[in-house]
């Protein structure tokens, strides 16, 4: 035996796993009684007290208002608290959005400024942002900074790898970021973020094997398969986007050719629409959706030769890994109506025998659903990892709420 850990769990960690419990319940069945909170976890009702004067102490938690039920009683019901905030920087090619959120993902603030093109001063930029945040007094206690980004991150090196449509230098952004603002910084890529901000936040419906994509500039796959978000040998693991579909397609900017996201990106469909209209001037990807919704035949065909082989791109997804569900983010969901039946047919027409085709589920966000993944990342060192949280089963709150 090398370990004495093998008699079980010690009691600081039971604690602590108690201490979790009763958050993640507060945060999901809010507003509740401690009577609620004994029934939901278990515990005594004397160990739930110990842990919620606890948090009450530390201002996690609130008390009040009062609850009414029937028979006179009036339970006090616990919420937590709103004055605890996260800062979300969302890193794309184009824009960076810095926001601060409460701890349900309610998004208080919100700025936006072109990326730089190196991460010298985009990093200068985003802390300047970020002290003026700080320094502002109205975003109550700051919890941590989350960061996504469009490319992987080698936690074990703390640097930037693989972001072939930011073009940044390698580089470390957790660092600089850190030691200028004295807050704990936690960086994912953005679908994977965009996977956590499902599971911790879709907890009424809860999927344990998704796959998120992220269509913009290049095409960003998040995978959870059996509730776990995978990460592979090197982080780089759901670079679907970068698999060639055409091996004499156009060059891609991870230097290969003819990847996935060359034909089914953003930035396809407006190849598609300028190869068929030379000489137009360059055109934004929501221009071209307006277009598409004035009636402009050639940008129709754009977008629906990007949906088609978005679908197709599916397939892979679908027949290697089998989810429940892909969620879709981008600009595309907001003419999805219009779409999406293509989508639907690629998959349709290639699900295997045996096999079901997923439900395929446009994420209609404003551009949050990446920074909405900011808050699991940092309320992760309170909280737990979000994947680590399964909801009881236990069907009624209110039936027990006489407290
Ligand atoms: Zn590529």
């Amino acid at each position: 035996m090398a370990s004495g850990t093998s008699m079980g769990a010690s009691s600081e960690v039971v604690r602590d796993m108690n201490r979790r419990l009763v958050l993640n319940l507060v945060r999901t069945r809010q507003p509740l009684s401690r009577a609620d909170l004994a029934r939901l976890s278990g515990l005594q009702r004397s160990t739930i007290s110990l842990i919620v004067d606890q948090l009450i102490g530390e201002r996690w938690i609130v008390e009040g208002p009062t609850g009414r039920l029937p028979r006179g009683r009036r339970p006090t019901f616990l919420r937590l608290n709103e004055d605890r905030r996260i800062i979300g920087v969302d890193i794309r090619p184009t824009q960076i959005t810095i926001a601060v959120a409460d701890v349900h993902g309610k998004f208080t603030s919100q700025q936006v400024f072109p990326t730089p093109p190196q991460p010298k001063p985009a990093l200068e930029e985003i802390v300047d942002h970020l002290r003026d945040i700080m320094q502002s007094g109205r975003n109550g206690t700051i919890e941590g900074i989350g960061i996504t980004l469009p490319g992987r991150y080698d936690e074990t090196r703390s640097r930037l790898v693989f972001a072939p449509n930011l073009k940044w230098t390698e580089c470390d952004l957790r660092g600089p970021v850190e030691s200028a603002t004295g807050l704990p910084v936690s960086l994912e890529n953005a679908a994977n973020a965009c996977v956590l901000a499902a599971v911790w936040f879709g907890h009424r419906d809860p999927v344990r094997n998704l796959v998120t994509l992220t269509v913009s500039e290049g095409i960003g796959a998040g995978v959870l398969v059996n509730g776990e978000v995978a990460r592979g040998s090197n982080g780089m693991a759901g670079e679907f986007g970068h698999v060639p579909l055409a091996q004499d397609g156009p060059r891609c900017g991870c230097g290969s050719r003819g990847c996935w996201e060359v034909f089914a990106s953003n930035k396809a469909a407006l190849r598609y629409y300028a190869e068929s209209k030379p000489h137009e001037e360059r055109l934004l990807f929501p221009d071209l959706l307006r277009l598409a919704d004035q009636g402009d035949t050639r940008a129709i065909k754009a977008i629906e030769k990007m949906a088609h082989f978005l679908g197709r791109g599916m397939r892979m997804i679908i027949a290697g890994l089998a989810p429940e569900r892909i969620d879709v983010i981008g600009d595309l969901t907001q003419a999805w109506h219009r779409y999406s039946p293509i989508v639907e047919e690629e998959v349709q027409a290639q699900v295997l025998s045996g096999g079901r085709a997923p439900r395929i589920v446009p994420i209609h966000e404003d551009g949050l659903a990446r920074l909405r993944g900011t808050v699991p990342m940092v309320l992760a060192k309170d909280f737990g990892d979000a994947t680590d949280w399964h909801p009881p089963t236990v069907k009624s709150v209110e039936s027990s709420a006489a407290d």
